[in-house]
C-alpha cells in the first residue's frame, strides 16, 4: 500500500514512528508538509500537487494536522476525500474537535460526562455564569489555547470577575467551567483506535500547578483503565466522528469526565510510558479499512 502521512515534519517522534511502522509492514510510506501541497479544481477532476508534481495512486492518508495549520490543512485532507482516498480522520472530525466549544456541545449532546462548562460573550450575568458551574474555583479556558497555555484557576469570584472583564473586553472567546478538585492535577489520556483503547496513561501535573500537560513539566505513568472509563474514550472518539483520537479525561467523584478530544494525539508520551506500539496499532488500522469494502464507504466524505 501507498501510504501518505500529512505533517509538517518527517523528524517529528510521531511521524517516525508511523513511517517505520508503515514500512515494517512493507508499505510504500512518504510524508508531504500538507503546507507545501495545494489543491486543483477542474470540472470532475479534483487534484492534489506538491512541489511541481502531482500526487497519485495514495491508497491511505494520515493527517498529523497541527492546530495552528487546521484550516488549511483539513482543506488538504478533504482534497484526498474528495479523490475518495481513504484518510485515517476525515476532514470533518478534524475540524470538529479542533474547536473546544463545539466539541463540548457534541459531547453534551451525546450525554458524555463532563465538566459543567457555560459559554457566554460578556460578564454582566456573571453571577449565573458561576453559579451554573457551582460556584468557584472556576477554570477559565481561552478557546484558541493549547497544551495548557490559557487556561487559567480562579479561586475566587473577584479573580473571575477580574479575568473574565479582561478577556471579554479584548473580545477574546472563553469557558467557564467546574473546577475538579478531585482530579489533584491529574488527567488521563486514553489513546483510541478504531474501536479500541490501545493505550492510556495518567499524567501528573507539577507540585503547586493544576495543568497536567506534559508541555508543562507534568509526568506520565501507564494506566490501566476501568471499564466506564474505556467507554466513555471509545463513546468521545465516535461523538466527533474520529477513529483515532486522544481523549483527556479527568477522574472525578461522578465517573470520568472528558476534558477534550485530539485528533493528532502525540505518540512519544504514551508510547514511552506504556512500552506499547501505538504506531504500528494506526497502521494495522490503515491497512485494514483502506482495504475493506466498509473502508471504501468511509472514503466518500466532506
Ligand atoms: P489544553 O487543550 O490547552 O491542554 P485542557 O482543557 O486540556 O487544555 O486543560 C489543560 C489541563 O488543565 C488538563 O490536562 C487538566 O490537567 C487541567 N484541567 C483542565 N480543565 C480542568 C478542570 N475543569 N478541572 C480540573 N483540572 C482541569
Amino acid at each position: 500500500m501507498k501510504i501518505t502521512i500529512l505533517s509538517r515534519n518527517a523528524n517529528l517522534y510521531s511521524t517516525r514512528r508511523l513511517i517505520e511502522a508503515g514500512q515494517q509492514k512493507g508499505h510504500i510510506v512518504e510524508v508531504y508538509n500538507h503546507l507545501d501541497c495545494y489543491v486543483g479544481l477542474k470540472q470532475g477532476k479534483p487534484t492534489i500537487h506538491h512541489k511541481g508534481t502531482v500526487i497519485t495512486g495514495v491508497d491511505a492518508v494520515i493527517p498529523r494536522i497541527g492546530s495552528s495549520v487546521t484550516f488549511y490543512g483539513t482543506a488538504i485532507v478533504r482534497q484526498f476525500e474528495m479523490m475518495k482516498v481513504f484518510c485515517a480522520n476525515g476532514s470533518m472530525a478534524v475540524t470538529r474537535s479542533r474547536d473546544k466549544l463545539r466539541s463540548m456541545q457534541l459531547l453534551s449532546r451525546d450525554g458524555l460526562g463532563m465538566p459543567a462548562t457555560v459559554f457566554a460573550h460578556n460578564s454582566n450575568n456573571i453571577n449565573d455564569l458561576l453559579d451554573m458551574v457551582g460556584g468557584v474555583p472556576v477554570v477559565i479556558k481561552l478557546l484558541e489555547g493549547t497544551q495548557g497555555i490559557g487556561v487559567m484557576l480562579a479561586e475566587t469570584k473577584k479573580a473571575a470577575k477580574a479575568i473574565l472583564e479582561a478577556f471579554y473586553g479584548i473580545e477574546k472567546n472563553v469557558l467557564v467551567q467546574e473546577y475538579i478538585a478531585e482530579a489533584k492535577g491529574a488527567d488521563i489520556r486514553a489513546i483510541v483506535v478504531g474501536n479500541e483503547v490501545v493505550g492510556a496513561m495518567k499524567r501528573q501535573a507539577l507540585e503547586g500547578e493544576f495543568r497536567s500537560n506534559l508541555h508543562r513539566g507534568g509526568t506520565a505513568k501507564a494506566i490501566k483503565l476501568t471499564r466506564l472509563e474505556k467507554e466513555t474514550a471509545l463513546k468521545a472518539a465516535k461523538s466527533m466522528g474520529l477513529n483515532i483520537a486522544g481523549v483527556d479525561l479527568l477522574q472525578s467523584e461522578r465517573g470520568p469526565l472528558v476534558l477534550e478530544v485530539n485528533s493528532s494525539p502525540g505518540l512519544e508520551g504514551i508510547e514511552k510510558a506504556t512500552g506499547k506500539d501505538i504506531a504500528m496499532k494506526i497502521i494495522d488500522f490503515v491497512e485494514l479499512k483502506a482495504q475493506s469494502p466498509k473502508g471504501a464507504k468511509d472514503k466518500v466524505g466532506a
